[in-house]
């Protein structure tokens, strides 16, 4: 059954549509790779799912729908990765880091901070500055502060961007383990390989519609 409906989606900004009568679903445990050119409505179709921008349509998440959500309300089960996730560091530790994450959302349990370290390999720098981390990690880091909410659906933009070829393997690593675990996941590539490893289907949107959906087996096609 599906976990994330997206339902008709509508995205305008002023007089400009952004996004079109989007619609498609996904299951638990699902990975797909939205694809397609700078300002097909890519990072605008993950925003509407999160509730950053003003949308006509539905979400729904295991049949319920998500619209009249906070942005914060649907945090705890949406999770969401900008594309440039460092800018809302606030902490000196990365440790202290997520610790806020988990007091921002009134979560009790701070071993789970312990776990998620350990889980993307920065139980060893729990005590540095964010700020002085390598961008792979700082990547792992963006994504530590979202799952310790524990996310039914991870929405990643541009997960990979800037990111070399190690850091790339740990990430889609990670991700196939999430989704192992029944977790969701949505995300903008432009790097048909990565997505061709990792995603099991994909959405590709152009001037803010969706001009194709298909399996994973198109993308390796495309290599
Ligand atoms: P993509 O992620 O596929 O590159 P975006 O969703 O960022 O596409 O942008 C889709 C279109 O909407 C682009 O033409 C972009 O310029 C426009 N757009 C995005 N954000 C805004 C905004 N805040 N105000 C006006 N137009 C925007
Ligand atoms: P992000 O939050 O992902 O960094 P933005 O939402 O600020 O991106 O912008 C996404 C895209 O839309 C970018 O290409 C940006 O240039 C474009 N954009 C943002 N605001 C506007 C706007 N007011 N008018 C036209 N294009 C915009």
């Amino acid at each position: 059954e599906d976990r994330l409906k997206v339902d008709n989606i509508t995205v305008k900004y002023g007089s400009f549509t952004a996004v079109k009568n989007v619609g498609f679903s996904i299951k638990s445990g699902e990975i797909a790779a939205l694809i397609g050119p700078n300002g097909a409505g890519k990072s605008t179709l993950l925003k509407s799912i999160i509730g950053l921008v003003d949308y006509r349509g539905n979400i729904l998440l295991d049949g319920k729908t998500m619209n009249k959500l906070s942005v914060k309300d649907r945090a705890q089960q949406i999770g969401y990765l900008s594309q440039n996730p460092n800018d809302y560091i606030t902490k000196d530790t990365v440790y202290e880091e997520l610790l806020f994450t988990l007091k921002n959302f009134n979560i009790k349990d701070k071993g789970i901070v312990d776990d998620i370290l350990k889980k993307l390999d920065l139980y060893k720098h729990k005590d540095k500055n964010p700020r002085d981390l390598s961008g792979g990690e700082k990547q792992r880091l963006a994504l530590a502060n979202t799952l310790i909410l524990r996310p039914k659906v991870l929405l990643l933009d541009e997960p990979t961007r800037g990111i070399d070829n190690n850091n790339k393997g740990e990430i889609a690593k990670i991700l196939k383990s999430l989704a192992d675990e029944g977790v969701s996941i949505i995300l903008i590539t432009h790097d048909i390989e990565f997505a061709a490893e990792v995603c099991d289907k994909f959405i590709l949107m152009f001037n803010g519609e969706i001009a194709e959906m298909g399996d994973r087996k198109v993308l390796e096609d495309c290599i």
